[in-house]
């Protein structure tokens, strides 16, 4: 008996981590369409996170060598502060948090992450400091549970069972004939945009980390439900540094500080009320946006 079951136990383990690297990679492949080009330099140290300040120090980047993407970014976001990026579809919103992730490599300049350059630490220790809600979560084919629990793998129950209820999925989960136990994904129980958004939310809010970057996170979610989840985000967003790419600009209107950006380099920064004075492009997006309201 134990003569069959050490083995069969070892395989089992091995196959785990095998599937697990794979769905890591199919992960990371998916959530930002990057290839992994990246690599991690020999002997990196780990990210040490102490307050999470982020820093841009004139960031060039293009896909591709022919075509400039992002133009000379500096930008600086303090410990614990909360900085909006807008700007029209295009300006290279998403491109900052892909580089911020290390998706890709800065063309020049260089991106900073309490003193330590993205480059010189390891990817993974990168990645477990900075919880990134996309705009278009990627499901596993596991079940609600485990693609929750992906947050943060030694989560109890109870912690994710809370966390689902501050995304607000715990309702329509617990409604399911499985439950957290329902198979979800291309092969399982197909999601709605938003019910994905708030699983992402979810799993996001487990992971729990210092470092937190919005991508247009509730893009998807009606705008009652966005208020709550956008609630939830906003108390998560408490003494950590958060950089929150915006979609509807009133969710972003209390943000210690607001970069417009156009065509890869920021064209205006401030707050809310002195953009809104200022009268330049940020209250043009603004009352654009209004205007659309009311129709
Ligand atoms: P935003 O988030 O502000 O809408 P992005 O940062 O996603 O804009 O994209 C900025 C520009 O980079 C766009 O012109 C887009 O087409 C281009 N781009 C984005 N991803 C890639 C890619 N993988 N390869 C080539 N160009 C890309
Ligand atoms: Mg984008």
């Amino acid at each position: 008996m134990i003569q069959i079951t050490m083995p069969l136990n070892f395989l089992g383990t091995v196959y785990r981590e095998i599937r697990q690297a794979l769905i890591d990679m199919a992960d990371m492949f998916h959530l930002l369409e990057q290839p992994a080009e990246v690599k991690d330099k020999p002997d990196a140290p780990d990210l040490q996170v102490s307050g999470g300040r982020v820093s841009l120090q004139n960031v060039a980047f293009g896909y591709e060598a022919e075509r400039a993407i992002l133009k000379g970014i500096d930008l600086e976001v303090a410990p614990g502060q909360t900085v909006a990026i807008v700007g029209s579809s295009g300006s290279g919103k998403s491109t900052i948090g892909r580089l911020l992730f290390r998706f890709y490599d800065v063309s020049s300049g260089a991106l900073l992450i309490d003193g330590q350059d993205v480059r010189d630490v390891t990817q993974d220790s990168l990645h477990a400091q900075i919880g990134v809600v996309p705009q278009d979560t990627v499901l596993f084919n596991d079940t609600v549970h485990y693609n929750i629990a992906y947050g943060r793998p030694t989560a109890s129950e109870a912690e994710i069972i809370a966390a689902a209820k501050a995304a607000k999925i715990h309702d329509f989960i617990a409604s399911l004939p499985l439950g957290y136990q329902t198979t979800v994904g291309e092969r399982g129980l197909k999601l709605s945009g938003g019910e994905k958004q708030r699983v992402g939310i979810a799993r996001t809010l487990l992971k729990n980390p210092p470092i937190l970057l919005l991508d247009e996170a509730t893009s998807a979610l009606d705008t009652d439900t966005e208020r709550d989840i956008q609630a939830e985000l906003k108390a998560m967003g408490e003494g950590r540094t958060v950089i929150t790419i915006a979609h509807r600009l009133s969710t972003i209107a209390d943000a210690d500080r607001i970069i417009v950006l156009e065509n890869g380099a920021i064209v205006e920064q401030g707050q809310h009320a002195e953009l809104l004075a200022q009268g330049g492009r940020y209250a043009q997006l603004w009352n654009r946006q209004s205007d659309d309201a009311l129709e």
